[in-house]
């Protein structure tokens, strides 16, 4: 029997496509305009350029220093300079670590945004801010932060370094993972996960061997675009709980640390969200944890917390903040067991 549930859909406007960044000019008009402010990391600054070049007029300033974890004072360099170019509009051109500039700006003048999304992270589709401000990150969600306008244009991935591309794309597979068992999952939610799913465990293999193979970019980032709703819709849970305090207390990697924890989170959860987890574990043999370690594995994928650099007496500290605060989750989360995933995760052993 199908249960009661609610599902709200999100308001963004999709473009996707190989050549479709050849549309940012008009949505920017459609959007009603004119001045754009562009946004990147330094290591995509000629991207930003040839953006610019290509918008002529509609750019009417650009900021490069886009930094992982969004700190609060590289937001606010970046308004100043908003500011005094009399932008009217944010276009923000990568991956998440730029998106979420673009979402800090927004958060705080409600400029709309258009996004050229470059990794499979997800953060494009929705309504979450983390920033960091005297060494903590906190997370916000409000309306103002999901991006009006999302353009997936393949090509621009096919660049995205092989390593950076399986990491990132495992990534985008927890969200899907988390959002099946999720306590306000609903079909819509459950169907986009198990699609999202499949197209990145289908494109990622080909990525390896062919990392310009357009058809497999295509289908990995339209994979992410459906991870990333799933985020953005329902409440993640002990993975992603996990990997914010790893990322956050440890200064681990985003997209790796999610690449190395899933199996185990998988594995943990799987006895306790059978029936949510089914039609995931049956693209993997029946085994959703195993299947997923092997799969990274076979990727080369990193497998194991301590390539990080991570001390492993951190692993004590991680679980202990991991029970402190009581989360919504499949199975019960206790010291015992979460010491004993992490250690797996730490050792990088398949999950059991
Ligand atoms: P990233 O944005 O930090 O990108 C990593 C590097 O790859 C950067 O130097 C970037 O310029 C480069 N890059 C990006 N796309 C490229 C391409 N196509 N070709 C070549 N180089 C490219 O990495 P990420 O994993 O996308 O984002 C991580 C950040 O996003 C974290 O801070 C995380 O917290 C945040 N995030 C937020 C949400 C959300 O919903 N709020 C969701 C997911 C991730």
């Amino acid at each position: 029997m199908t249960r009661n549930f609610v599902y709200q859909a999100a308001p963004s406007r999709v473009i996707f496509g190989a050549g479709t960044l050849a549309q940012v000019g008009k949505e920017i008009e459609r959007l009603g305009c004119k001045r754009a402010f562009l946004l990147s990391t330094s290591f995509q600054a000629t991207d930003l350029t040839a953006l610019a070049d290509q918008l002529g007029p509609l750019a009417a300033g650009r900021f490069t220093d886009a930094t992982m974890h969004t700190p609060v004072a590289v937001t606010q360099r970046a308004l100043a300079v908003f500011d005094a170019c009399g932008a009217d509009c944010l276009v923000a051109f990568g991956g998440g670590s730029t998106i979420g500039l673009g979402k800090a700006i927004a958060y705080r003048n409600d400029a709309p945004q258009l996004v050229v999304a470059t990794t499979y992270a997800g953060s494009e589709v929705t309504d979450i801010l983390g920033q960091t401000e005297n060494g903590t990150k906190t997370t916000v969600r409000d309306p103002k932060i999901r991006p009006e306008v999302v353009i997936y244009d393949p090509a621009l991935t096919t660049g995205l370094p092989v390593a950076m591309s399986v990491a990132s794309g495992l990534n985008a597979m927890a969200h899907a993972v988390e959002g099946l068992y999720a306590p306000d999952a609903n079909p819509v939610t459950s169907l986009l996960a198990i699609e999202g799913i499949r197209a990145l465990k289908d494109a990622l293999p080909v990525i390896v061997s062919d990392p310009k193979n357009i058809e497999a970019r295509s289908l990995a980032l339209y994979g992410s675009w459906l991870c990333g709703v799933v985020l953005g819709s329902v409440a993640m849970s002990l993975h992603h709980k996990l990997c914010h305090t790893l990322g956050g207390t440890c200064n681990l990697p985003h997209a790796e640390t999610h690449a190395i924890l899933l199996p185990h989170t998988a594995a943990y959860n799987a006895p306790a969200a059978q029936q949510a987890l089914a039609p995931a574990a049956t693209m993997f043999g029946g085994d959703l944890g195993g299947g997923l370690y092997d799969l990274a594995r076979d990727i080369g994928a990193p497998l194991a917390l301590a390539e990080l650099g991570l001390d492993r007496e951190a692993l004590v500290r991680v679980a202990n903040l991991a029970v402190k605060n009581p989360y919504s989750n499949p199975r019960e989360v206790t010291h015992d067991g979460i010491l004993g995933l992490l250690t797996r995760a730490y050792d990088g052993t398949r999950p059991i």
